[in-house]
């Protein structure tokens, strides 16, 4: 049972960047070769407490105006290229974008476009981006979306080969005991080794789902409720606290 746990911290290496602008972000390291990835931090935006700093949700309850703010600093980090993002609903729904702005209800994006950043909004859930050689996507996946299989869902939805998952900063074992009937229900679905007793390892039950789909799993092994000077959590400081940012872009090799 422990080995689940250790397991669950054995991350690929990631590193802590700070971008034009001051936003801090993580990013896999080496970067995957024809995409960037940015996993942000709450660091490097002008939210005043709970929500400082680099909150991007406005409906958490931060002041609109430090919102909008924050989200120009990661325009510039991000060097201005546009955005897609979806209103996230715990499903599994799948958009396939081709251009910024609101892309409906859904909790992934996908995109065979260059330079056209995917977004999703994160505080504990697990942001998972996804390269492929011909496009690359963005998973939100919370618990139900995981049952749900939304990150093998838009693997198979990228129609690209040799797709590379790269799972960003969530909550893990460590610091997420569910109820013992959904800690059967992931030992059921994806396998005893991602739970010990009640504690649920979301990144391991998402990489048992995209390896089934044929996809390479680096994940950076960072707890979002581990490290609360770096991310939100929403089980550790919630209701009252912000939501990070992650991001990929495919970009020309
Ligand atoms: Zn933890």
């Amino acid at each position: 049972m422990r080995e689940a746990q250790t397991k669950a911290h054995q991350g690929a290496p990631a590193a802590v960047h700070t971008a034009a602008g001051g936003a801090v972000y993580v990013a896999p390291d080496p970067e995957p070769a024809g995409a960037r990835v940015w996993f942000f931090t709450r660091l490097g935006g002008v939210s005043e407490p709970p929500y400082d700093s680099l909150n991007v949700s406005k409906v958490v309850g931060d002041e609109p105006a430090a919102v909008e703010a924050n989200l120009s600093v990661i325009r510039e980090a991000v060097g201005h290229r546009p955005s897609a993002w979806v209103r996230q609903v715990a499903g599994d729904g799948v958009a396939l974008v081709s251009e910024g702005g609101f892309a409906g209800e859904g909790d992934a994006l996908v995109t065979p476009e260059r330079d056209l950043c995917l977004s999703v909004a994160v505080a504990d859930c697990v942001p998972v981006a996804l390269v492929g050689d011909g496009g690359v996507g963005m998973v939100h996946s919370g618990w139900r979306g995981t049952l749900a299989g939304v990150s093998g869902k838009a693997a198979r939805r990228l129609e690209a080969r040799g797709v590379r998952a790269y799972v960003g900063p969530s909550i893990r074992g460590c610091c997420y005991e569910v109820s013992q009937e959904l800690a059967d229900k992931f030992a059921r679905e994806f396998g005893d080794g991602v739970v010990s007793g009640r504690d649920l390892s979301l990144p391991d039950a998402i990489r048992v789902d995209l390896e089934r789909a044929g996809v390479e799993v680096y994940d950076l092994g960072l707890c979002t409720g581990c490290r609360p000077d770096l991310f939100y959590s929403h089980r550790k400081q919630g209701p009252l606290t912000g939501r990070n940012l992650a991001t990929v872009a495919r970009v020309a090799p």
